[in-house]
């Protein structure tokens, strides 16, 4: 797992100002994870061939209350997570009330802190660092955030115990199914039932879970084979392991679940009827749409329900998640067992659907008969063409049209070609991305 950096600091300091500099140089999976005042955010960046994920805090100030306080609460759940903290003051503003506050709390924090100068452009970088020397976190670095300066050199330095990663083990955005078999993901809230339906997976009859050599409580990929199909259960959180030591509390993690989404092919997001939607479901599954992930949502606790409560929790799901609604939705119960099996179709279907490849001519078949169906409106007096389409990409699909005055293109025309596409093409549980050229 690569190394976690948390960004702390009072508002203002610069902390998303170096979040955007520390993420913007590479394809990113960057997710949101929305506070009330500010969003908290993750992203991954790489520096010397060592790659990082970087949070932003959103910034604590020490004496918060009401609202603030949540954020300051969500700032230290974050320093929990990281490996390296960057403590961020501000050499202009000079030292604060708010950054002794925050240096007591960090002080006595285990994790690895580094003292950061920042806004030093236009200064003498001593005089810049000289007001922090008190707060007791050892020797500032000075850098400026806006302009890039000494921002690489402190992050070689922070990184320097961690090794460098090759290119391919790095951040396997896309693992495709190799013969190990397609990989599964159980993501979800705490408490939602995950390791419950996990032990439920794993433990059916006709599945047979390989052992390696007495490590399968620890592994992070469990093998397993259903009716002579081979899968792997990603279990970055270790749900598994949970079941025989029971743990009191678990700490839910975003970037074990990040882990999580990155190294399965299939997510399976579990979410608890009893409990309907709650505001993390959707965070979550934001994560899982950013990621691109194919996905297949379950609703768990069936059981003792009735059957008016499957329709409205269906309608809730739909009004709520209708950005999700590519994905299959299944209502089980992981302790009684009820309905787990028809999770596997779905998964397969979904992966098939991800990493599907079709023809060109296929895909201009297909969309020479929807233009004819329903032709693309005029624009400026000239009908808007669409000649030709080509696959630019698998998991997720991504198709790609050309054709005239493709930017005039209104939305509702791109919306019935991406339906009648995933219609025609049968793409289920797996989000579909367009991309229209123009010759013109
Ligand atoms: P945050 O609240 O800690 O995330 O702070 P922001 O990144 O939003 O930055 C607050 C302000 O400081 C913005 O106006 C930035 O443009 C400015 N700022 C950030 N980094 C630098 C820097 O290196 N030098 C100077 N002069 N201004 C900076
Ligand atoms: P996790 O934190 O997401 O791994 O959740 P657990 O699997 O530990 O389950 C949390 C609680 O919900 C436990 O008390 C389970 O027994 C219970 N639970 C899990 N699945 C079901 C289910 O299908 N029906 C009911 N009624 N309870 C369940």
């Amino acid at each position: 797992m690569n190394p976690v950096i948390a960004l702390v600091g009072r508002p203002n300091v610069g902390k998303s100002t170096l979040f955007n500099r520390l993420t913007k140089t590479r394809d990113a999976l960057v997710a949101d994870f929305p506070g009330l005042t500010r969003d908290r955010k993750y992203g991954t960046g790489k520096v010397g061939g060592k790659p990082y994920t970087v949070i932003d805090t959103g910034g604590i100030s020490g004496d918060e209350e009401g609202i603030d306080l949540m954020m300051a609460g969500q700032s230290l759940a974050a320093i929990d997570e990281a490996d390296i903290v960057l403590f961020m003051v501000d050499a202009r503003a000079g030292l604060n009330m708010a950054d002794e506050a925050i240096a007591n709390h960090l002080r006595v924090n285990q994790k690895k802190t580094w003292l950061v100068v920042n806004k030093t452009d236009g200064m003498d970088e001593e005089i810049g660092k000289s007001d922090f020397w008190t707060l007791g976190l050892g020797d500032p670095r000075a850098i400026a955030a806006e302009h890039g300066r000494n921002v690489t050199t402190l992050l070689e330095e922070v990184l320097s115990p961690y090794p460098e990663v090759e290119e391919d083990e790095d951040e396997d955005l896309h693992p495709e199914l190799d013969d190990r078999g397609v990989r599964i993901g159980i993501i979800g809230r705490p408490n939602v039932g995950k390791s419950t339906l996990v032990n439920r997976l794993l433990g059916e009859e006709r599945v047979v879970v390989y052992d390696q050599a007495g490590t399968t409580t620890d592994a992070v990929e469990i093998p397993f084979e259903r009716r002579g199909k081979p899968y792997l259960l990603v279990d970055t959180a270790g749900i598994r392991r949970r079941k025989n030591v029971r743990e009191v509390v678990e700490k839910f993690s975003i970037i074990k679940t990040l882990e999580a989404i990155k190294k399965c092919n299939v997510a399976v997001m579990v979410l608890d009827a009893r409990q309907g939607l709650v505001e993390q479901d959707l965070h979550l599954l934001d994560f899982v749409l950013t990621s691109g992930r194919a996905l297949v949502l379950v609703v768990n606790k069936w059981d003792g329900l009735e059957s008016e409560a499957k329709e409205k929790m269906r309608s809730e799901i739909k009004r709520r998640l209708g950005f999700a609604d590519y994905a299959d939705l299944h209502f089980i119960s992981a302790l009684h067992g009820t309905a787990v099996g028809d999770l596997y179709p779905s998964i397969d279907r979904a992966f098939e659907s991800a990493v599907a490849r079709w023809s060109t001519k296929r895909l201009t078949t297909l969309l020479q008969d929807a233009t004819q169906a329903h032709q693309p409106p005029m624009v400026n007096g000239r009908r808007i063409k669409l000649r030709m389409a080509h696959q630019g990409g698998a998991n997720p699909p991504l198709i790609v049209v050309h054709g005239n005055q493709t930017n005039k293109l209104p939305e509702a025309y791109k919306r019935y070609l991406t339906n009648t596409f995933r219609k025609v093409l049968k793409v289920k549980g797996t989000p579909m991305r367009f991309e229209f050229r123009s010759g013109d």
